[in-house]
């Protein structure tokens, strides 16, 4: 049996009609950015996450600088961020004018926590951009009682929650990406904002469209980075699947967990409190290189995403201090190891999956 490490296709298959319906709707209202698409998903990708405001932009990569921006971050600044994430979590801060610095994780939620964090502020630090990362989302409350604005990264984590709260409304601003790999994909590029203060969406409006509220007057320095009427419309026939596709999610969790896996490699733990929404299913193992082959030969996927973190990325090399040590980070490079999930797996792919890493333990 072979099992992909995601499965984009299957699950929206069932929609098909509905997105075709969705794309026509587009087409014959010939209005394609910044129409009543983007703004019907914007209200509703706010109700979804309970928050006051969404603001839609081209992907989740630009969400982030247009966050930080909002907040007045800028030059002369120091943004936290972990190492141990996508490369676009940091990559986002330079545009900003300000400087990343790059902190730990927790080596059994893999996110960040108030305890690797504090080490990285200084009088200078004016966010921390904290990573839900592979769809757990991190202990934001207890980060942001450090006393510094946190801009929740989300990318990962449409459809978590934090006791009782949405993934994506933990922050002072959250940011998502609609990559089409992602818990909420659409079918291209796409990314989004939320907040519930009035004057940080209100910045990251203006921001989006050129610094201009009216394309006659230009307030500051811009992007054109806007989420399209095509993309909001299929986004709106798909969130309202989220939660069950976020179920899905769990239930393949569980699946792994009841065929045994937990006996062969260290299965991904939540934060306390959190019920994670898998994006990545992401096991730890001392043999994790050699693992991702042996399943690969053996049509199973799996992928090593971040084995070389941030703070060792040659384009990151000018804000990594020589003595810069993040222990759990390197670990966990070496470690880790995505294995196949989507809302759709289930107890035979589990089988089939467990049973090929015990193989290429044993071999
Ligand atoms: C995907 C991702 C991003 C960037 O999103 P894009 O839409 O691809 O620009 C940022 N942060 C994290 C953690 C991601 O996984």
């Amino acid at each position: 049996m072979r099992v992909p490490l995601f499965d984009t296709v299957s699950p929206v298959a069932p929609l098909r009609a509905e997105l075709d319906a969705a794309i026509a709707r587009v087409l014959d209202g010939g209005v394609y950015i910044l129409g009543p698409e983007v703004a019907a998903f914007e209200r509703e990708l706010a109700a979804y996450l309970g928050v006051k405001h969404v603001v839609g932009v081209a992907n989740g990569t630009d969400a982030i600088t247009i966050a930080l921006q909002a907040l007045g971050v800028g030059p002369g600044d120091e943004v936290v961020v972990p190492s141990f994430t996508f490369y676009a979590s940091a990559e986002a801060i330079p545009p900003t004018g300000a400087t990343p610095v790059f902190c730990d994780v927790d080596p059994e939620t893999m996110c960040v926590t108030a305890e690797t964090v504090r080490p990285a502020l200084t009088p200078r630090t004016r966010a921390v951009v904290a990573v839900d990362l592979f769809g757990n989302p991190a202990p934001i409350p207890e980060i942001a009682a450090l006393g510094v604005p946190v801009v929740e990264d989300a990318a990962q984590a449409a459809g978590a929650r934090l006791a009782e709260r949405a993934a994506g409304s933990l922050g002072t601003l959250a940011t998502f990406s609609f990559f089409p790999s992602k818990n909420l994909g659409c079918f291209g590029d796409g990314g989004a904002i939320a907040t519930d203060d009035d004057a940080l969406a209100d910045a990251a409006r203006v921001l989006r469209f050129h610094g201009s509220r009216d394309k006659l007057s230009y307030e500051r320095i811009g992007w054109n980075s806007r989420l399209d009427e095509l993309q909001a419309a299929i986004l709106r026939v798909l969130l309202p699947h989220l939660d069950a596709w976020s179920d899905g999610r769990r239930a393949a969790a569980a699946h792994y967990a009841d065929a045994g896996l937990g006996e062969l490699v260290a299965l991904p733990a939540a934060t306390a409190g959190a019920i994670p929404a898998w994006h990545l299913f992401v096991v730890r193992h001392e043999r994790a290189s050699e693992l991702e082959r042996s399943l690969d030969a053996a049509g199973i996927g799996a992928r090593g995403y971040y084995r070389t973190p941030l703070h060792r990325q040659a384009a990151l090399a000018p804000w990594v201090p020589a003595d810069l040590s993040l222990p759990a980070t390197d670990a966990l490079a070496r470690t880790h190891l995505a294995i196949p999930i989507n809302p759709l797996l289930d107890r035979a792919a589990a089988d089939a999956v467990t049973v090929a890493i015990r193989a290429a333990l044993a071999a």
